[in-house]
């Protein structure tokens, strides 16, 4: 079973309090692919410029993620940079270039488009349509997205919502979206536009799963050491992603991304354990089953 990605692929300036480093591998459709890869197989959508270094593709292959839709241009690859205030959850984002995402369009290679699970990452809406408009009856669509396009592409946003199953976005983002105060209420305004699901994420407060008629507030893993909360919310949706691609069969349930937000609250505390994404470089199977096995004793979860 494989899990259809697109998204970013960047490189990443991020400075915290206590650290900063520039020309990270960074972007949307990395950090989820390779959370995903640690469950299923992965197909990547995005697009570099030729300054992106080699390694970083090595890096992809040797997690299994199929290459053939990242697209290799003349140019330079985007970059984002973005600094962390003290407590390390609110970010201000310094700098963008687009590059070489100025003339994006995403194209699916043979085989990609059949994909069960699609994973729309944090891109333009209007690029995410355009994955879908190729993708043959996808069986779940989830969809992140971003204060950025809730302010300048509201309606490409409110147009795809119609198309997708879930959408994953912060709780300052649903706030933003639906001009209520209460998560609750813009959980339920939010399916009421469209998707079935909805994850509200709280960073170090965890998350909150709606459907129609269903709740579950879900805990983050209780973390000392955070050193750079970059991607935990692109980890978090491909690692969810990555589980109903390889672990549920049929149509998906409440209770099954119950339990995928679990496993993907699980991987996005391993990723913000280091920079970039070098925690997951080092990352191996035992220690996710270990620590969703802690994590579910500590939370009393009964999934
Ligand atoms: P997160 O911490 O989950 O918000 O994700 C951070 C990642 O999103 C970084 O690695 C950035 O490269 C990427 N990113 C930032 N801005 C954008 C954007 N406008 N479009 C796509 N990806 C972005």
């Amino acid at each position: 079973m494989s899990v259809l990605i697109v998204g970013s692929v960047a490189l990443d300036s991020v400075k915290t309090p206590i650290e900063e480093h520039s020309d990270l591998l960074g972007g949307s459709a990395s950090y989820a692919s390779v959370s995903a890869s640690f469950f299923s197989r992965v197909n990547l959508v995005g697009i570099v410029g030729t300054d992106f270094p080699q390694a970083h593709l090595d890096y992809f292959g040797s997690r299994g993620v199929d290459l053939r839709g990242l697209q290799v241009v003349e140019g330079k690859t985007f970059r984002w940079s973005g600094e962390y205030m003290w407590d390390l959850n609110t970010r201000e984002t310094r700098s963008v270039e687009l590059n070489v995402f100025e003339h994006f369009t995403p194209l699916l290679p043979e085989g990609y488009e059949t994909a069960r699970i699609v994973l729309l990452a944090n891109i333009a809406p209007s690029l995410q349509a355009h994955v879908l408009d190729q993708a043959k009856a996808p069986g779940f669509v989830i969809a992140d997205t971003m204060d950025l396009w809730i302010n300048i592409a509201r309606g490409d946003l409110e147009s795809l919502l119609k198309r997708v199953d879930m959408l994953i976005l912060n709780d300052s983002e649903a706030r933003q979206f639906t001009g209520e105060t209460s998560l609750i209420k813009a959980g339920k305004k939010i399916i009421g536009m469209g998707p079935r699901f909805v994850a509200v994420k709280k960073g170090e407060h965890g998350c909150l799963l709606f459907s129609e008629t269903e709740f579950f507030s879900c805990p983050a893993y209780p973390l000392e050491d955070i050193h750079d909360p970059t991607g935990a919310g692109d980890t978090f949706a491909g690692g969810l992603a990555g589980y109903l691609a390889s672990r549920v069969e049929g149509e998906v349930g409440f209770a099954d991304l119950r339990r995928a937000v679990v496993w993907g609250s699980v991987m996005a505390s391993f990723n913000v354990e280091a920079f970039s994404l070098e925690r997951l470089r080092t990352l191996v199977q035992p220690e996710i089953e270990a620590r969703f096995g802690e994590f579910r004793a500590l939370a009393n979860f009964d999934c």
